[in-house]
């Protein structure tokens, strides 16, 4: 790492107006005492990132970049949730910056980590992780989906990094190649590994959420899980086709075994096994064509291949560009 690299620091804000301030003022601590310790370019910036948010987020933001230029903003043309938010900040960080660290709003993310990620970038690595040693702060359920969550998605054969969220460094190399990933659904955490070049973590406590709400109520984070799932892996198309192979086999058992008993001159009756069988096997289908259908739907949007993100407006200082 040369002296002069320049870090942005990139935030997606939903409804954020009651932490912005003391996440600004956290990050904006650390960005200064960088730039002190010269190691980062006073070019560098805290780019705050309005996810179409209805409560004043984007006038603390505005408020924020006029008192002071470290902080820049983007506005978005309207709720594109946290992925499109985080990307398309990435996007507007990656033409200014050497390396930009995203994280979330809500301070959960400990700000000094972001000391040992600049380290490994200095090391050479193109993506820092940020890895949670510990989700004691979390509640209860939401350590038991995680881990559910991070199990099933390996089982799928899908690459995520183990308690990793989107707090992680990318280089600018790392940004031009995630800029080469063009898809609609848009799932970070999984895309991010595929981007390759030299990869490092770095462990940190995740606190509680500073104020506030979590903006990822129990409904969101099964889309969210659904979509993580769909988006990496046609594994479960394939189990499918397993799955009728094994009800195929034993079907085929259970006509021998009928046949056998037939042939000793006992004929089996039963309308509970007949209904029972329909009934789970009509389960089964439907439940198939649903996952196929999921599938089905998403090549139907990325064949749109609409837009991930627009832009409204974008704050900063004339000269934020970096050469
Ligand atoms: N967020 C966003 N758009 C949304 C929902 C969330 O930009 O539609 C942001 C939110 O402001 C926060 C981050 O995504 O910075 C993570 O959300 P949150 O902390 O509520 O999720 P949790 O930590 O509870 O999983
Ligand atoms: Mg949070």
């Amino acid at each position: 790492m040369t002296m002069c690299d320049t870090l942005y620091i990139v935030v997606p804000c939903y409804n954020e107006e009651e932490v912005l301030p003391e996440t600004a003022r956290r990050l904006g601590d650390k960005l200064r005492g960088l730039m002190a310790a010269g190691k980062i370019s006073p070019k560098s910036r805290v780019l705050f990132v309005n996810d179409g948010s209805r409560d004043g987020t984007w006038g603390v933001i505005s408020r924020l970049h006029a008192a002071d230029p470290l902080f820049s903003g983007v506005d978005l043309s309207r709720n594109r949730g946290h992925q499109n938010a985080l990307l398309a900040g990435l996007m507007t960080a990656r033409d200014r910056c050497d390396m930009a660290v995203s994280m979330d709003a809500d301070l959960q993310d400990d700000v000094d980590a972001v000391d040992a990620m600049l380290e490994k970038y200095s090391e050479g690595c193109d993506i820092v992780y940020g890895v949670r040693s510990s989700r004691k702060k979390d509640t209860f359920f939401k350590r038991v989906t995680a881990e559910g969550f991070y199990r099933v998605m390996n089982f799928l054969g899908a690459e995520t990094v183990f308690n990793h969220a989107d707090y992680r460094l990318m280089s600018r190399r790392a940004l031009d190649g995630l800029a080469e990933f063009r898809e609609v659904n848009l799932f970070l955490r999984g895309i991010v590994p595929m981007i390759g070049y030299i990869v490092g973590t770095v462990e940190y406590e995740r606190g509680e959420r500073f104020a506030g709400e979590s903006k990822y109520p129990l409904k969101k984070m099964l889309s969210f899980a659904m979509e993580g799932i769909t988006s990496l892996s046609t594994k479960p198309i394939r189990y499918i086709t397993l799955l009728g192979f094994l009800i195929f086999l034993v079907s085929l058992l259970m006509l021998v075994y009928s046949i056998v008993r037939w042939a000793h001159g006992d004929t089996i009756v039963g309308w509970a096994s007949l209904i029972c069988s329909v009934w789970a096997i009509g389960g089964l289908i439907l439940l198939s064509l649903g996952v196929i259908g999921e599938y089905i739907g998403k090549i139907y949007l990325e064949t749109k291949a609409r837009p991930r993100f627009l832009i409204r407006e974008i704050l900063e200082d004339g000269n934020g560009k970096a050469d």
